[in-house]
């Protein structure tokens, strides 16, 4: 029997989901790398599907997600595994349009998550993006010099727009 006394909200539908999900679950057994040699910095804004935008699939690539797509310190440690140990060899950092991280202020998002909290919001810190594509152009820079990404990666610009699909490449 599982302890379940730690076990609190309601996942119910979830893990039924998921428990279908597993009847036809492929990819046991396998290693983990990057099988396309992709690795992908983007947006969790839930418009965007990394995979499929560019035609891959689960197995495929690395994907590393933050609010507004941003190269921080968490996803070069996640390049430098990828490329080091699990076969990315091209890397695609992709903001997007519309995003409310670079629409909003810092002081309007904090007002916002204050309102929604009911308490003061004004010591979180979201880094808000004051100019996507300037913003792109560091975060590519960012991969493109790490002492331990190797010049052979490719290292690629975007901006992805939730309104049409497509990717056009800025860097
Ligand atoms: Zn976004």
């Amino acid at each position: 029997m599982t302890d379940n006394s730690q076990i609190n909200g309601s996942f119910d539908d979830l893990l039924s989901a998921n428990r279908e999900f597993a009847q036809s679950f492929s990819l046991s057994g396998f290693d983990g790398v990057a099988r396309a040699g992709v690795a992908i910095v983007t947006c969790m804004d839930s418009r965007i599907d990394p995979l499929g935008m560019i035609g891959l699939a689960p197995g495929d690539a690395k994907i590393f997600r933050n609010p507004g797509g941003r190269v921080d310190n968490s996803a070069l440690e996640a390049m430098v595994l990828g490329v080091h140990l699990l076969n990315v060899q091209r890397v695609l950092v992709v903001p997007h349009t519309r995003c409310a991280m670079a629409s909003a202020s810092e002081q309007q998002l904090r007002r916002r998550i204050g309102e929604s909290a009911g308490q003061d919001a004004s010591w979180q810190s979201f880094h808000v993006i004051s100019d996507q594509l300037d913003a792109l152009a560091q975060d590519v820079a960012k991969v493109r010099s790490h002492p331990l990404i190797p010049d052979t990666v490719q290292v690629g610009g975007f901006l992805y727009d939730v309104d049409t699909g497509l990717l056009t490449q800025h860097r």
